[in-house]
């Protein structure tokens, strides 16, 4: 995957994140109401998933995802699974528009050094910029994020989220 220059598209990391609109669905999902139309509740694309991510509240509802549980790797089989296309995978569909957040509880903010979630990133996406007067706190670069969640479960204190951009 390419990646844009590293200083484009830089924004807050740190946001309040209201509770979000629509559940997190899984990759490729169709938009929700037609995903609430065609998803029968199999349960195939939670048995296939490899990292344990995805799971349904109650057996036979849609599925969501639990970034607690590990990281989207886009390895596509969820959407190779499920029958209805509720996931359609296809060439010019991105997997979804989820980005990571983080709140108040994360250390940096409390002057306590800790590069947990960049330590984790795969795409690079969270830079440390020294500062003076404190420890670096962790700046995301918007356009390498993926939404895969890989930091969210490192972070000690819980301090992440995934969801809808603003
Ligand atoms: S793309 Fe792969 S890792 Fe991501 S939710 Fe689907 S099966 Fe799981
Ligand atoms: S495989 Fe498709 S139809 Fe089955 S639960 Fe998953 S999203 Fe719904
Ligand atoms: S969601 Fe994934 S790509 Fe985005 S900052 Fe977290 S680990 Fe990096």
């Amino acid at each position: 995957m390419s990646h844009p220059p590293a200083n484009l598209s830089r924004r807050g990391f740190f946001r309040g994140r209201s509770a979000p609109a629509a559940p997190l669905r899984p990759p490729w999902a169709v938009d929700e109401a037609a995903f609430l139309q065609q998803c029968t509740g199999c349960g195939d694309c939670i048995r296939v998933c490899p990292t344990g991510i995805l799971t349904a509240l109650a057996p036979g509802q849609p599925p969501v995802v639990d970034f607690r549980q590990g990281e989207c790797t886009f390895c596509g089989q969820c959407a190779s699974a499920c029958r209805p296309r509720a996931l359609r995978r296809e060439d010019d569909r991105q997997p979804w528009s989820y980005k990571a957040a983080a709140g108040e509880a994360c250390l940096a903010r409390q002057q306590v050094e800790c590069r947990s979630c960049g330590d984790f990133c795969p795409e690079g996406a969270l830079r440390f910029p020294a500062r003076a007067g404190g420890p670096a706190l962790p700046v995301l670069l918007e356009d390498r994020c993926t939404g895969c969640g890989a930091c969210l479960a490192p972070c000690p204190t819980a301090a992440i989220s995934i969801g809808r951009p603003d």
